[in-house]
């Protein structure tokens, strides 16, 4: 038994002993959890009791963007030894599957991710993870840190399905945690510059920190007219990542993209939401998706370490595990001044 932030069901949150997988295998590690930030799709499953198809029906340990350090390694672990400072790959795929020998394991059917039901997370002191999804962290990369490449990791995985060229001009729509660090990683990929959009001028004040990334307020621009002002009238953007799943940010979408452009789908909208397919005839673009990340943990350590990007500006606040419920109900009150709310363990 150990000590977990268990979702009891809808609204109802307690931290009290539970039955959390113990065992370590021939492959696996222990880790003595540090740092557990809070994701929007914790506070989801606290509010809502369900993202989509995935519903809370019994009991369920929370958190799944985590850094922390190894205290005992499985019998054939070679990669990691005890002491290392890690951070962790929530989503364990079946590592035969037809989508894992494809390399897209985020896509695996079978994949058992850290807080989706019925999987229990990691706010909780210890967990026992898979060594081949526990990534060493460089000394200069904090805990704090090595829990936001988890949020980070979407970010890269966007800008590996766009595909981005040096120089591109790119437009994220939503300044959201992962709306900002999408723009991060566009920039550490070698996008030219960024354009942000969102309603929440606190928001954007938090993305126009960043050298590169230009704030947009659509409550009072027009997308478009601000690419324009700056880029020059009848193009558009290389690349448009949409990060919000606001219904309205796919006309921005299509707008600003140029031709011969591409959006990349990284927002969830929480319904089915009108798109406008001649316009994305029109100028013949390419739409990519983005489900989580495969294969990019490495390389978002990599850009934190050599100080491409700098994460650390991104939390707001961090609180004891024994306040984990206090911060859940901030992250759930979203003030637009917060981006990542942490727990310490
Ligand atoms: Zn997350």
């Amino acid at each position: 038994m150990a000590q977990a932030l268990v979702l009891e069901r809808r609204g109802e949150l307690q931290i009290r002993d539970i039955q959390v997988p113990d065992t370590v295998g021939p492959h696996d590690v222990r880790i003595a959890i540090h740092t557990v930030g809070v994701c929007g799709s914790d506070v989801h499953y606290y509010l809502h009791g369900s993202i989509g198809p995935f519903i809370v029906n019994e009991p369920m340990v929370l958190g799944h963007e985590a850094a922390g350090v190894v205290t005992e390694i499985g019998s054939d672990v070679t990669t990691l030894k005890v002491g290392d400072r890690v951070c962790m790959e929530p989503g364990i795929p079946d590592p035969i599957s037809r989508a894992s020998r494809l390399g897209i394991y985020n896509v695996d059917p079978a994949v058992r991710f850290w807080a989706t039901p019925p999987v229990h997370g990691c706010l909780t002191p210890r967990v026992v993870h898979p060594a081949a999804f526990t990534f060493k962290l460089p000394d200069s990369v904090s805990f704090a840190e090595g829990a936001m490449v988890e949020p980070f990791a979407v970010g890269v995985h966007a800008s590996v399905r766009a595909k981005l060229v040096p120089g591109d001009v790119c437009l994220v729509t939503g300044s959201g945690p992962i709306g900002i660090m999408t723009a991060l990683a566009a920039l550490a990929a070698g996008a030219g510059k960024v354009f942000i959009t969102d309603i929440a001028a606190e928001k954007l004040e938090i993305a126009g920190q960043y050298a590169g990334v230009i704030p947009v307020n659509v409550r009072h621009d027009a997308a478009r007219s601000a690419v324009d002002a700056v880029c020059g009238a009848d193009w558009g953007v290389d690349v448009v990542f949409e990060a919000s799943g606001f219904p309205s940010a796919y006309d921005d979408a299509l707008s600003c993209v140029r031709p011969g452009g591409t959006i990349v789908f990284v927002g969830m909208p929480v319904g089915k939401v009108p798109f406008d397919i001649v316009a994305a005839q029109a100028k013949e673009i390419r739409i990519e998706t983005v489900f989580r990340y495969a294969n990019v943990y490495d390389r978002a350590i990599e850009l934190i370490a050599a100080g491409k990007v700098d994460l650390k500006p991104l939390v707001s606040a961090t609180f004891p595990f024994e306040d984990s419920i206090v911060a859940f109900d901030r992250a759930a009150s979203q003030r637009p001044t917060d981006v990542k709310l942490q727990i310490i363990l």
